[in-house]
C-alpha cells in the first residue's frame, strides 16, 4: 500500500462550492478504487493525503495533477506503508477551524503553508486533524 502526500496552490477564483464538488467526486470515486485520505484547504493551499494500492494512487494522482482548480503541485512524500492511517475516510476534509490553527501553531505557523512542512509534519498535521470529531467521515 502507498501513501502519497502532496500540496498545491488553489486556483485564484476557487470557491467553497468548488471544494464541495471536489469532495463529492472524491467520495463518489475513491471507495471503488480502495482509496482513502484527507484533504486540507485554507485559502491558498491544498494539502492532501492519498492512500491505496500503488496503481490506483498513481492513476488518481495523475488525474488530480491535471485539474485546473489548482496548480504548482509538489509531492511531499511517496512511501510504502503496511497499514493505512486514513482508511475510514474516502476523503476526509479538514476545514480551517480552531483546531486547524492550533495544530498549525504547534508547527510554528500562523498561516497554513504546507511548503514549509516536512513530510513528517504534514503527516502528523493531517493525522491530528483526522482525529478531530468535527471532520465529517466519507
Ligand atoms: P466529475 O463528475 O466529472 O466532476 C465533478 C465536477 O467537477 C464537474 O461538474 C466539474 O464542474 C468539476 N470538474 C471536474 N474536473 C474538473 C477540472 N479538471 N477542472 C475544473 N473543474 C472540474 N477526485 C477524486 O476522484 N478523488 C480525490 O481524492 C480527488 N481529490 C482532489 C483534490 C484536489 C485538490 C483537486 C483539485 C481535485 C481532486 N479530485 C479528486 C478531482 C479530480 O481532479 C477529478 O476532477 C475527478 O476525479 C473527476 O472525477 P469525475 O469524473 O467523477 O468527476
Amino acid at each position: 500500500m502507498i501513501r502519497l502526500i502532496y500540496f498545491s496552490c488553489a486556483a485564484d477564483e476557487l470557491t467553497m462550492a468548488d471544494i464541495q464538488q471536489i469532495l463529492t467526486a472524491a467520495r463518489r470515486n475513491n471507495p471503488s478504487q480502495g482509496i482513502g485520505g484527507m484533504l486540507c484547504f485554507e485559502r491558498r493551499y491544498f494539502l492532501q493525503v492519498l492512500e491505496g494500492e500503488r496503481a490506483a494512487v498513481n492513476a488518481l494522482y495523475l488525474d488530480i495533477a491535471d485539474d485546473s482548480r489548482h496548480q504548482d503541485i509538489q509531492i511531499l512524500s511517496y512511501e510504502e506503508v503496511q497499514q493505512p492511517a486514513f482508511q475510514q475516510w474516502s476523503m476526509g476534509f479538514a476545514p480551517s477551524n480552531d483546531d486547524f490553527y492550533r495544530l498549525l501553531s504547534e508547527l510554528g505557523q500562523n498561516q497554513f503553508n504546507p511548503q514549509a512542512m516536512t513530510a513528517d509534519q504534514a503527516l502528523h498535521f493531517t493525522l491530528q486533524l483526522a482525529q478531530q470529531t468535527q471532520i465529517q467521515p466519507h
